[in-house]
């Protein structure tokens, strides 16, 4: 959570940017106060295991983030938190199912399918490369989520507020999907990789 803290800190401007040319020009501030608020919350004291830990962050992004990726991402964090349980050690193949558990739920709350240029593009094949090696790869996990978010420039935005645009959404990335990647690429650096 803090390495995701510190890469939405970095990278704001760039994700406000994106949410300039297709939305409201959110985003970055957004994920900023969710992040800034979970790390601030995890200074005061760090829950016992990493699933009470994801559930913990999920929570304060739903009470701190105004927009759609609010309960998006806290959708994402309290599911995939919920569904590791109360283990203290988590292999990768338990990351890798949680995490796609957490991702269903996300589709199920926004009604997004693939394709419709939304966070779950970057999101949904990062979830399946971590899956696809075992839970070991999180570097892989990493790439496809860049590649994912990379790939909704040329897609057309069939959900959230890019959606209004029509047509008009294609040739620009979809802001949700970089900052998945953001946090995926945080994921594989706190993983030691
Ligand atoms: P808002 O659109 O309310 O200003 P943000 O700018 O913080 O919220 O987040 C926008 C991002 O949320 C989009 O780029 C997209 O990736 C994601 N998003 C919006 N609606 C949905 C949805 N129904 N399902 C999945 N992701 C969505
Ligand atoms: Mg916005
Ligand atoms: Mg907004």
């Amino acid at each position: 959570m803090r390495a995701a803290a510190d890469a939405v800190d970095r990278e704001a401007d760039r994700l406000t940017e994106l949410d300039s040319a297709i939305g409201d020009a959110d985003h970055g501030g957004n994920m900023r106060r969710g992040f800034e608020a979970v790390r601030s919350e995890l200074d005061e004291g760090v829950p016992a295991t990493p699933g009470s830990v994801l559930m913990t962050a999920g929570r304060k992004l739903v009470s701190t983030v105004g927009g759609a990726s609010g309960p998006l991402y806290g959708t994402l964090l309290r599911r995939t938190g919920k569904t590791l349980g109360d283990a203290e050690v988590v292999t990768g193949e338990e990351l890798a199912g949680a995490l796609s558990a957490g991702i269903d739920a996300v589709a199920q709350l926004g009604g997004a399918n693939a394709g419709d240029k939304t966070m779950l593009d970057a999101l949904r094949p990062a979830a399946d490369a971590l899956a696809d090696s075992g839970g070991k790869d999180l570097r892989a996990a990493r790439t496809a989520a860049e590649k994912g978010a990379e790939d909704t420039t040329g897609l057309q935005a069939r959900k959230g507020r890019a959606s209004y645009l029509g047509e008009r959404s294609i040739g620009h990335q979809d802001p949700g999907a970089a900052s998945a990647a953001l946090l995926m690429a945080a994921l594989a650096e706190a993983g030691g990789e």
